[in-house]
């Protein structure tokens, strides 16, 4: 039994081993991605559940690894935050998309997700300023997302610069909904424009009355707050059905389209059929 344990402990060090150094290559690489633009952004559509038409693309970033394939933000968005290197990712994406939504008709917006990290260091203010006047896109065509992550923060200063955004015209999504630690005083607190259930909730929306109650409760708190209600992760007929009549402002999901490059998007956006 002891040189058993020996083993498990010699090939648990080992695989921890392997561990770090996998880590370390997928860093080395990260940091070699900023730099080479091998970052991508695709664009996923919002549609409006009663008209049917497009009202604004979603940024999301993918990472094209020259062996392992596209990686996903799950698994670097992380690593980027960890490794400080989010503010110039943030840069990157605010940078780009605002420059893409110009292709698009007027009244399309477009929304980037922004890291509770990105509010720490001062500068997501300027940057977003920057970004907007480099492209010339209207503020009022921009929307942040942002998560609780970034309300458990210390102290005024997300608020505070969120309030500043907003001021500008610039809308701000609370995304997620649901999985968090979300209250009612946050909502409140907050110059929130748009809920966005998080996609758990719309995938059980078929067979689990929890998740129905939580999405017409979510509905109806953000009407009444005059706020604009997105839904994620719609893939089917049903939920859309659903959604749409309680009173859902917006779905997004395969069912529409899946995250796309920008040249597809910009297709979609001026009028091409989805496929
Ligand atoms: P998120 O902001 O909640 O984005 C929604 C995720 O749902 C996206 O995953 C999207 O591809 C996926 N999705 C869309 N429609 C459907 C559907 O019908 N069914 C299902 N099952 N999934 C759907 P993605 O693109 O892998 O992004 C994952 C997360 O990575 C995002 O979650 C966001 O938190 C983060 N992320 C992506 N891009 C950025 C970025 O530029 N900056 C930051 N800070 N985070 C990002
Ligand atoms: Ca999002
Ligand atoms: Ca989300
Ligand atoms: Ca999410």
């Amino acid at each position: 039994a002891k040189t058993e344990k020996r083993g498990t402990c010699k090939s648990f060090a080992a695989s921890m081993d392997a561990a770090a150094q996998e880590k370390n290559r997928l860093e080395k690489d990260l940091r070699q991605a900023v730099r080479s633009g091998a970052l991508e952004i695709y664009y996923q559509p919002l549609v409006n559940l009663e008209s049917e038409r497009i009202e604004c693309f979603e940024a999301l970033l993918r990472w094209h690894h020259p062996e392992r394939g596209t990686i996903s933000p799950e698994v670097f968005i992380p690593l980027a935050e960890e490794l400080g290197l989010i503010d110039q990712i943030g840069r990157f994406v605010l940078t780009h998309a605002c420059q893409e939504a110009m292709t698009w008709p007027d009244h399309v917006k477009v929304s980037v997700n922004v890291s509770p990290l990105q509010f720490r260091n001062g500068n997501l203010l300027s940057t977003v300023i920057n970004a907007l006047s480099s492209s010339g896109l209207p503020a009022g065509r921009l929307e942040l997302e942002v998560t609780e992550a970034v309300l458990m923060e210390k102290g005024p200063r997300p608020a505070a610069i969120l309030r500043n955004l907003r001021a500008f015209g610039i809308g701000i999504s609370l995304d997620d909904f649901g999985t968090g630690y979300s209250s009612l005083s946050y909502l409140l607190n907050y110059p929130f424009t748009k809920i966005k259930i998080d996609k758990s909730f719309i995938l059980n929306l078929h067979e689990d009355t929890t998740s129905r109650a939580v999405i017409r409760a979510v509905i109806g708190l953000g009407r009444s707050l005059g706020l604009t209600v997105a839904a994620e992760g719609v893939e089917r007929e049903l939920e859309r059905d659903y959604l749409r009549e309680e009173g859902c402002t917006q779905g997004q999901g395969y069912l529409y389209g899946r995250p796309q490059p920008s040249a597809e998007a910009a297709l979609v956006a001026n009028g091409y059929p989805m496929e």
